[in-house]
């Protein structure tokens, strides 16, 4: 219901602070209850009283302005959905992310949730759709939402959702506003509250939903479904649902966004005389090119063997950096054919001078 609270008080739309605080001083000792016997003075006291709770208070204003309503302002009885069972959350984080959340009066919009959703290097390669389970507050499917049956103005608050009381004192009067205790500030009465939702017109309920998830997709990365977050009571509007990822780790590849990195061990000989090896790639296995005289750490990379860009700019590349093995433990006859070859090669094979009086030598 839409009050002309400026008419109410007798002031223009652009009356500045001063004006409208005067003009209720005003008008307010004129209808006082105890100063006017006329009948309906109560009333009128009460509608300038009302005008003036939110014409007087800059942010109600502000909204009344903007939305020629006072509803919806910051009244002091929130409603808060976390109450329900948490348990049931399973892995939905819990997430209030304004909106629903900021304790308004009952109607307030439904809160978004946010999901983490663990998939695998391999699914985020190429995309996947996924089934999610969620347990959330969703329009009661028994009164549609509406609370019940037989819906009305409420009578303690007329509608306006909150009650003014008025305490004249020595030093002037007094009113406080309160959310109306009746209806909760909903301004409406149900004859016959659904006994499904208590009249709340939401219910704990287990959805499914499918998520598709685009290749490329990478940790922290949120995919926002409009509309599937929290029901507001009663048909007050949903919340989104924030689908945030998490990305397994993986046995053998680390990922820099489309870049991915292996490291794989190939033998001394291997290394020296070159060869062709077998390496994972994300989407099966590929051969790769050791040269000869390869070194411990060298990097090689596989064009395209990357992960898909998000945006669909093609694939990064695959690095894989070699670590070569020495063998742990040799038996008479290896080590015998080792020093041998190193004879051919024209090494010492005795024991050497440690790093450091190689160091200092090398320096003198
Ligand atoms: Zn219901
Ligand atoms: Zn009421």
């Amino acid at each position: 219901m839409t009050k002309d609270y400026y008419q109410t008080l007798g002031v223009d739309k652009n009356a500045t602070k001063e004006e409208i605080k005067r003009a209720y001083k005003r008008l307010a000792k004129k209808h006082h209850p105890d100063l006017n016997k006329k009948e309906g003075s109560t009333e009128t006291f009460k509608e300038i009283n009302e005008a003036f709770s939110v014409l007087g208070d800059e942010k109600k204003k502000q909204h009344y302005d903007q939305f020629g309503t006072a509803d919806a302002q910051g009244f002091d009885q929130g409603f808060d959905f976390s109450g329900f069972g948490g348990g049931g959350f399973e892995d939905i984080f819990s997430q209030f992310f304004g909106g629903g959340g900021r304790g308004g009066r009952q109607r307030a919009t439904g809160s978004d949730l946010l999901y983490q959703l663990e998939i695998t290097l391999e699914e985020a390669s190429t995309g996947i759709q996924k089934t999610i389970q969620i347990v959330k507050n969703d329009t009661c499917e028994s009164c549609e939402g509406e609370g019940g049956k037989g819906i009305q103005t409420c009578s303690t608050c007329k509608g306006a959702g909150r009650v003014t009381q008025t305490k004249r004192s020595p030093f002037g009067i007094f009113q406080t506003t309160t959310t109306c205790p009746h209806c909760k500030g909903e301004g409406k009465d149900i004859q016959h509250p659904c006994s499904d939702c208590n009249g709340i017109g939401v219910s704990r309920q287990k959805k499914e939903l499918e998520v598709d998830l685009p290749a490329g997709v990478d940790n922290g990365n949120r995919l926002r479904i409009s509309g599937e977050g929290e029901a507001g009571s009663r048909n007050a509007g949903k919340g989104d649902l924030f689908v945030e990822i998490r990305i397994k780790q993986h046995p053998y590849f680390k990922r820099d966004e489309t870049e991915l990195i292996l490291e794989t061990p190939i033998s001394f000989i291997q290394a020296a005389i070159g060869t062709t090896i077998e390496v994972p790639t994300i989407d099966g296995k590929a051969k790769l090119k050791i040269p000869p005289g390869t070194q411990t750490g060298t990097t090689f990379s596989m064009k395209n063997k990357g992960m898909p860009s998000l945006r669909g700019y093609g694939k990064g590349n695959q690095h894989v950096i070699v670590n070569i093995v020495v063998p742990k433990k040799l038996n008479k006859k290896q080590e015998e054919s080792l020093k041998e070859f190193g004879k051919l090669i024209g090494e010492k094979v005795t024991p050497q001078k440690g790093f450091f009086d190689k160091l200092k030598e090398s320096l003198t």
